[in-house]
């Protein structure tokens, strides 16, 4: 169709054309002090809300699929098997695993935040689905790269796991929030964000292109002020919140 020939043709242009996008978000979100309206975040007047773990539910639900069946038509290669795998791996904890263990259940979450998370994941997978589908040749997995990207992957999957598990974990005890302790909390105050950044950082390392890029661009054009928000959010809440405990990037921000 016309679509998908402008979609192929134009491939690389719109890509750039979305980091541009991810790029102007950010710098808006970090002068603007404007917070993505959900989690502690939540605001009177957000329009219509749904359930919480429903709204997580469908609006990661796209990624989970379109990435995978899309990079699995480029067949008989191993390496695209594996790439997809990681892919589905994080993609499954989060839209069905991760819903299902919150302790938000009966919270709400506004539904333009989930159209607008559902939106970017179509066109995320989109990307990412056709580049590997397109482009990605058969490769030794014992490549330097693809070596040390899944490791950088795996860490930062348990950063992001095991930091999202001592949340889920504080909330059981007591509605509301509490000071989260122990482990990389030490150091910031919000490392399941950081986990995150670093899995899609290994994955662009595993798999180079201005798709896995625009990932990697876009998970921290988002969670870089959400964590900077967060982190005042805590001080401003708690008086004997830790003092030298930073955002995100232990140290530094
Ligand atoms: P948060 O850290 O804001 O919250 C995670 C969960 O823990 C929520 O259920 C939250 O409840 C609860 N919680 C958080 N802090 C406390 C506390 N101090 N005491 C008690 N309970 C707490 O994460 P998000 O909801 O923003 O994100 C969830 C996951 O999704 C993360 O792993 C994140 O990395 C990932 N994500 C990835 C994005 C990407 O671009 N790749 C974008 C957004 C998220 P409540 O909701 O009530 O605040």
């Amino acid at each position: 169709s016309i679509m998908s020939h402008f979609f192929f043709e134009n491939f690389r242009f719109l890509i750039l054309c979305w980091i541009a996008l991810g790029l102007i978000t950010f710098i808006y979100l970090i002068y603007s002090k404007k917070k993505a309206p959900y989690g502690r975040h939540i605001k009177k007047n957000r329009g219509i809300l749904i359930d919480n773990s429903l709204g997580w539910f469908i609006m990661e639900l796209p990624a989970l699929i379109i990435m995978p069946v899309l990079s699995l038509q480029n067949d008989n290669n191993p390496f695209v098997l594996l790439i997809a795998f990681f892919w589905f791996l994080h993609y499954f904890n989060r839209s069905i695993i991760f819903p299902l263990r919150i302790n938000t259940k009966k919270k709400r979450i506004p539904i333009f935040i989930v159209l607008s998370a559902f939106t970017f994941n179509i066109v995320n997978g989109l990307f990412n689905g056709y580049h590997i589908y397109l482009n990605v040749p058969e490769t030794n997995l014992f490549e330097f790269n693809i070596v040390i990207g899944a490791l950088v992957f795996f860490v930062g999957m348990l950063i992001n796991i095991t930091s999202d598990n001592k949340l889920i974990s504080l909330r059981k005890e007591k509605m509301g929030y509490k000071i989260p302790q122990g482990k990389m909390f030490k150091y910031v105050s919000c490392p399941n964000y950081l986990g995150e950044i670093i899995e899609w950082l290994g994955f662009f390392m595993i798999a180079p292109s201005l798709a896995s890029l625009s990932f990697f661009l876009w998970t921290s054009f988002n969670l870089i002020p959400r964590a900077i928000n967060h982190h005042k959010w805590y001080n401003r809440k708690f008086k004997n919140y830790p003092k030298n405990r930073k955002a995100i990037f232990p140290f530094i921000i």
